[in-house]
Order: structure tokens, then C-alpha cells, then sequence
């Protein structure tokens, strides 16, 4: 893998690029604006434009290293396209996600290093994260709602480093999930995200500038799916749960 565009330039949604490899339905560009999703977050939403008009991204799929983007039509695209963004799913998904950090940092700090043990983001707004947590009372997990919202609105920026992937395994907490490392870049760094004055971990995923851009966050839910998984539902405020 190397680092993705919306790493390297999180604020540009709209990228004019070319096209180097097509199939019916399916292109490979140049440089591309979008997220791929993984992780437990959503690949980016958007648009393709070119010379006969505008066609839906329906999805991406990472082929031996190399990502393809599906079309929600059959068209074989060559040449120039104009490759934009859905603005408005890119801020949901990097909000909640945002906020994942800070529910995982706050467990993490309250709980003896409790790692996560899945997450998933939705399109309805909503996300979960699973922990190891086995003895947690979960009032205590719920008292953790306020927490988050007083985080966002200490708006802590976040800024980003990418580490030798042996630091970062020997740095502990730096690798949250209990099962899945995030993929280290080709150059055999991981990229390291950082809520200045609460938390670092490592992940690929998109996030905000700082955590004020959030909207408030309620706890929605909390189960326990098995002993090594305690399952934590979060929400945007405004949004269906
Ligand atoms: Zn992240």
C-alpha cells in the first residue's frame, strides 16, 4: 500500500486525474481523492466526470495492491476524468469516526488499556466498537457519554506522524486492535493519528481537523457479545439509531 491522497490532502475533495487502466464498470486512476474504506470504515462516496457526463462511484476493491473503482454503470472510461468526493459522507464517516478515537481513548484510559476488539462504521450515522472488557459495569460505561462530548468541545486538534512499524508495536497502546494492525505504508511506516493531549494510536482511516467539527455523540446501546467482546453503540446526535 502506499499512502493514500486524502492522507496526504484531506481537504481536497475534487482531483482532475487520468485514467490508466478501464474495464466495463470499472477504472483504475492515476491518483484518486477517495477512501477505500477498511477497517470498519466506509469506502468514500462520489462522482466520476468525464467528456459524456457523470457516473456514481459504487465501490472500491483493492486488487493485488491496486484499487479499482467500480461504476454504477457499464462504461469504459479512458482519458481525463474529474474524480469528486461526497462532502457531505466524508464529514459523517470522519466525524464518526473522530469519535471512535475518543471512545476508545477514554475506555483505554479509564479501563487498564482495554483494546478494541472490532469496530464498524455506518451509513445511518452510527458505529460501533467492541472491547475486551470483561468486569466492566456498564453505568460506567454510559457515564462515558458526557466525557465525549466535553472532548469535542475542547475542539483537540489532531495531526498525524508515520513511525517504523517496529516502534510502534513496541509503543504500547499505539496498535489498539486486539486483532488487526493497520497496514504499514510500503515504506514499512505506520501512520500514527494523534488527538493532541489525549490520544495516539495508529489507523489509516479519515478523521477530522480537530474535534470540535464533531456533533455531540450519544451512547446508544451497550451489550455484551461474549466475554472478550462488550459492544459500545454510538450515534451523531441527529441521527437515527
Ligand atoms: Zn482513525
Amino acid at each position: 500500500m502506499s499512502r493514500y491522497f486524502c492522507h496526504e490532502h484531506p481537504e481536497v475533495l475534487i482531483v482532475e486525474t487520468q485514467v490508466v487502466e478501464a474495464r466495463p464498470g470499472a477504472v483504475r486512476l492515476a491518483e484518486s481523492p477517495f477512501h477505500p474504506g477498511g477497517g470498519g470504515q466506509l469506502a468514500d462516496r462520489g462522482v466520476l466526470r468525464w467528456s459524456g457526463g457523470e457516473l456514481r462511484l459504487a465501490g472500491i476493491e483493492a486488487v493485488a495492491g491496486q484499487y479499482w473503482h467500480l461504476l454504477a454503470d457499464p462504461v469504459e472510461l479512458a482519458g481525463t476524468v474529474e474524480a469528486a468526493v461526497d462532502p457531505d459522507f466524508r464529514s459523517m464517516m470522519a466525524q464518526l469516526h473522530t469519535d471512535t478515537h475518543v471512545l476508545n481513548a477514554l475506555v483505554f484510559q479509564h479501563f487498564q488499556g482495554a483494546l478494541v476488539t472490532g469496530a464498524q462504521l455506518n451509513e445511518d450515522g452510527t458505529a460501533r466498537m467492541d472491547f475486551d472488557l470483561p468486569d466492566a459495569d456498564n453505568d460506567r460505561l454510559r457515564a462515558l457519554e458526557p466525557e465525549i462530548n466535553d472532548v469535542i468541545r475542547q475542539d483537540l486538534p489532531l495531526r498525524y506522524a508515520y513511525v517504523p512499524e517496529a516502534d510502534a508495536l513496541a509503543e504500547r497502546g499505539l496498535i489498539r486492535n486486539r486483532s488487526v494492525a493497520p497496514p504499514s505504508a510500503s515504506d514499512g511506516t505506520v501512520r500514527v493519528v494523534e488527538i493532541v493531549g489525549l490520544d495516539r494510536q495508529a489507523c489509516g482511516g479519515t478523521h477530522l481537523a480537530s474535534t470540535g467539527a464533531s456533533r455531540p455523540v450519544r451512547i446508544l446501546k451497550i451489550d455484551n457479545k461474549g466475554r472478550h467482546n462488550r459492544r459500545i453503540r454510538i450515534g451523531l446526535a441527529d441521527t437515527r439509531g
